[in-house]
């Protein structure tokens, strides 16, 4: 009898898929590597199994344990297939911006799923991550699977994907392009690939509103802005994302990401989520300038029915204002400067000095500021002339707070308010305040809107 003694012996040995069709045009040969062919349809079905045998093996993980993970749903699917083959029980804290398709998925398994709002920052107890943590302190016989730093991750990649893709390519891969979500698949297999060969380009892709991009380039942590794709990018820096091994991040809008991801489905019959969507605009960015000699390997991450609601779907499309025929929208704007390279939304806190704000300004060249209090909410704005001339009036109170002098807020738009509208505004006002998913996450001067147009 020809068979596999569990469904675990179906994990990794992936195929590679030849790109035949939206490459057109382009020089190098381009591969894409199907994790969505694991069993559980993500790349992520590769951790839940080491993880769970790597804590095994430490004493950890003990029978009848129970597993807690915070995930955006694959790794949960990952850890559910390997603890219900093993005899485990599962509970996941999941954010609100997870597709309904993959709460259910999870619960299926018979997993118990917690649903925490999106909008916490990592600070916050509430964030998703603190509750998992929270709830496995609580609970005995409980393990943190923790793929933001569990080692076991990377080390998964390094010992299984990796090794793959240079086995599949027989050592002739120039080029291997990931998302960053824990940073586990890009740094376990970029770490193999180089070890291998050196010159081996390991590039990221990363949504616009992640911190990644900027890290690399400059050192520096920014704060993230919310956008739609699911499963990578951060606003904190994961343990597991070896920026050693990342020779590049280039970042990609929601918009775009998501028609790249509908462009693999139905010109190469390849079915992928929206984080896929955003390693394939990459790819296909990067081969405009790359010869016959060149071989690039691609993770698929995920499948697209996992995705029916959103990415496949129309209405949500629209909703989200992410259909090309759509009217540009204060979002756009928004976009457009990140695009050119400007880094997070500048502001202070109410409680700052005087002299702090004015450092701020001169040294980012600007001349207003929003100034917010400690839950992120807008309370005023610092207008460079105005303040500078009260410092001349009385020189001690730079070492007061702003909020003893700031003037009223700038008004604050959501990020679907059309250019028409925030015309009107930027009439009235020098700036406004881009709200997008319920927070404050950029402001648009006129300048800004004179770009744009
Ligand atoms: N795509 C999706 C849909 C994911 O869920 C994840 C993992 N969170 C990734 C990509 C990124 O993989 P990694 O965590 O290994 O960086």
């Amino acid at each position: 009898m020809e068979y596999k003694d569990t469904i675990l012996d179906l994990i990794g040995n992936t195929p590679l898929i030849k790109i035949n069709k939206i490459n057109k045009g382009l020089r190098p040969q381009i591969f894409a590597k199907l994790e969505s062919a694991n069993p559980g349809g993500s790349v992520k079905d590769r951790i839940g199994y080491s993880m769970i045998v790597d804590a095994e093996k430490k004493g950890t993980l003990k029978p009848g344990g129970t597993i807690i993970e915070a995930t955006s749903g694959n790794t949960g699917i990952g850890l559910a297939i390997t603890a219900a083959v093993k005899g485990y029980r599962c509970l996941f804290v999941c954010t609100d911006k997870v597709s309904s398709e993959k709460i259910n998925y999870l619960k299926a398994f018979g997993a118990d799923v917690i649903v925490v709002p999106n909008t916490y920052e990592p600070d916050h107890p509430e964030y998703y991550v603190n509750v998992a943590r929270r709830i496995h302190e609580e609970t005995p016989n409980s393990v943190f699977a923790y793929q933001y730093g569990n080692p076991s991750n990377p080390e998964m990649h390094y010992r299984t994907t990796g090794p793959e893709i240079w086995r599949q390519t027989k050592g002739k891969i120039t080029h291997f392009v990931s998302s960053i979500g824990t940073g586990g698949t890009i740094s376990g297999t970029g770490r193999f690939l180089k070890e291998k060969n050196p010159n081996i380009q390991v590039i990221g892709a990363d949504p616009i509103g992640s911190i990644f991009k900027h890290y690399k380039e400059t050192g520096e942590i920014i704060k993230g802005t919310p956008y739609l794709v699911e499963g990578i990018g951060q606003d904190c820096l994961p343990a597991n994302v070896h920026f050693q091994y990342i020779d590049k991040i280039i970042n990609i809008s929601d918009k775009d990401s998501f028609a790249a991801a509908r462009r693999l489905t139905k010109e190469e019959g390849i079915f992928c989520g929206g984080s896929t969507g955003t390693i394939v605009h990459v790819v296909l960015e990067i081969a405009k300038n790359l010869t016959e000699n060149d071989v690039i390997v691609f993770i698929v991450c995920d499948t697209g029915e996992r995705y029916l609601s959103k990415v496949y779907n129309e209405a949500w499309l629209q909703m989200n204002r992410m259909l090309d025929t759509e009217v540009k929208v204060l979002g756009d704007i928004s976009y457009n400067k990140k695009r050119k390279g400007f880094g997070g939304m500048v502001y202070v806190h109410d409680n700052a000095t005087i002299r702090q704000a004015l450092k701020i300004m001169s040294s980012k060249g600007f001349t207003y500021l929003p100034v917010l209090n400690g839950s992120l909410k807008p309370v005023g704005s610092l207008r460079e002339g105005h303040v500078l001339s009260r410092m001349l009036d009385d020189p001690k109170m730079l070492d007061a707070p702003v909020k003893e002098i700031m003037e009223e807020s700038f008004r604050v738009l959501d990020a679907k308010s059309s250019i028409a509208e925030v015309r009107n505004a930027l009439k009235e006002a020098p700036a406004v305040l881009v709200s997008n998913f319920g927070r404050i996450t950029d402001i648009i001067t006129r300048y800004d809107l004179i770009d744009f147009e």
